[in-house]
């Protein structure tokens, strides 16, 4: 048998923002290296192009806890594995990425949501009005880019209350898994993506 494809599905349901029927869903278990079942699913509005992707690992189902600690290039190259019900924090730089409402399950590497998190940044710049806050979201774009350029430690933790988050580590060392308790599972928040106040560097 195949590993791949095994179970393919297409059917329809409405679409969550505009109501209408014609959407397309798909839906397919696949069996990958770290996820020997993984359920993907996708909704894709021809209306109005709302998009969802969504995926559940059908073979872990504890609330678990994942922390990289990144300390060079090749440590950026680590795979993030985010089900929309994952939580993402970078503590160093004050950044937090929640799940919500129009929260995407998505796969990407430290990098690139570093790069990701700045783009947002550049959004919030764009909106900005009042002189402090512009001032302090163009430090925290630069922040982002000594990062991204100078791949400074940085440390990502990963939290999913059904285990369906993952980290697939460059360095299996520097990876750190712990088993969440069912109260600290139900502390995890759902909402969107803060900043909170960045924290100076100390040999700044
Ligand atoms: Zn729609």
């Amino acid at each position: 048998m195949t590993t791949e494809d095994f179970n393919f599905e297409t059917l329809t349901a409405p679409c969550p923002v505009c109501r209408s029927d014609n959407t397309k869903v798909t839906q397919k278990i696949v069996n990958l290296p770290h996820f020997p079942q993984l359920w993907l699913f996708n909704l894709l509005c021809n209306d109005c192009n709302y998009k969802h992707n969504d995926f559940l690992n059908l073979s872990v189902k504890e609330p678990i806890k994942y922390i990289y600690h990144a300390e060079n290039k090749d440590d950026y190259t680590t795979k993030i594995v985010r089900a929309a019900n994952g939580t993402l924090r970078f503590p160093q730089i004050g950044a937090i990425i929640e799940p919500g409402p129009s929260a995407n399950g998505f796969i990407s590497n430290i990098e690139g949501i570093l790069r990701d998190i700045q783009q947002k940044a550049q959004h919030l710049l764009r909106d900005a009005t009042k002189k402090e806050e512009i001032k302090r979201i163009g430090n925290y774009i630069k922040l982002l880019d000594e990062y991204i350029e100078q791949n400074h430690p940085i440390d990502i933790v990963v939290e999913d209350p059904f285990g369906n988050s993952s980290i697939i580590p460059f360095d299996p060392d520097k990876l750190e898994t712990i088993q969440l308790t069912k109260e600290e599972a139900e502390k995890l928040k759902t909402g969107f993506m803060v900043f909170e106040d960045v924290k100076q560097k100390e040999d700044d």
